[in-house]
């Protein structure tokens, strides 16, 4: 077989991926050209060499691995530290609680027929919110909540309010129709220490209530 046929077969046949009987060709005319000998030796050692290099970028390729690796866990951290902060965020102002008589002032204000209670926050930094809990017999909670810097900026009062017809009839507050007070409905104010029943009739006018008038 000529040198320049067995030189193309030489990388299949380094690869192994000549059949048999090429490979017996191949190893025959090797026996008896030292040209195409040293051919396939030269093909070998730059195939060892070539191994080799890829080695040698496979090692300075790991650092690079771990430095991903080490991006990826500082962006999970800081996802996770978000996250936590988020939550801790939304916990501090959404939070309500019943608060103390001593963090609020209470006013009575009177407009027309419209008695308003006003409870102001007597403290820096939270809401006042009068939770109506029940009608009939009527409850007032009073709730707090943490001034969040970044929500809407609106009044801190918490208000309750009752419209008086005259001063023995109030209009209910669901459905608006006049209901005439027998004297003994009461308004339950609950703070966080002591709660205060106050006579719904004695709203009327503001007398006897501990209430300052605005
Ligand atoms: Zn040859």
């Amino acid at each position: 077989m000529k040198c320049e046929i067995i030189r193309d077969l030489l990388p299949n046949y380094l690869d192994g991926l000549t059949s048999q009987a090429s490979n017996e060709a191949i190893e025959e005319h090797l026996e008896t050209c030292a040209e195409c000998r040293r051919c396939l030796d030269s093909m070998r050692e730059e195939l060892v060499l070539s191994e080799e290099k890829i080695k040698v970028r496979k090692k300075e390729l790991r650092p690079f691995r771990k430095a991903h690796r080490a991006v990826w866990r500082a962006a999970a951290v800081t996802a996770l530290v978000c996250v936590l902060l988020w939550a801790g965020y939304t916990y501090y102002f959404e939070r309500t609680w019943t608060v103390d008589s001593e963090d609020v002032k209470v006013t009575w204000e009177k407009s027309g027929g419209v008695v308003t209670l006003s409870f102001q926050p007597d403290r820096e930094g939270i809401y006042i919110n009068a939770v109506r809990t029940s009608h009939n017999p009527d409850v007032v909670e009073v709730k707090a909540r943490h001034v969040n810097p970044l929500g809407d900026k609106h009044h801190r009062n918490g208000y309750c309010g009752y419209t008086f017809v005259d001063e023995d009839t109030i209009l209910d507050e669901g459905t608006g129709a006049p209901l005439q007070l027998t004297g003994e409905e009461v308004l339950t104010v609950k703070f966080e220490d002591k709660t205060e029943k106050i006579p719904v009739a004695a709203l009327y006018d503001g007398t006897g209530l501990n209430f300052s008038p605005k």
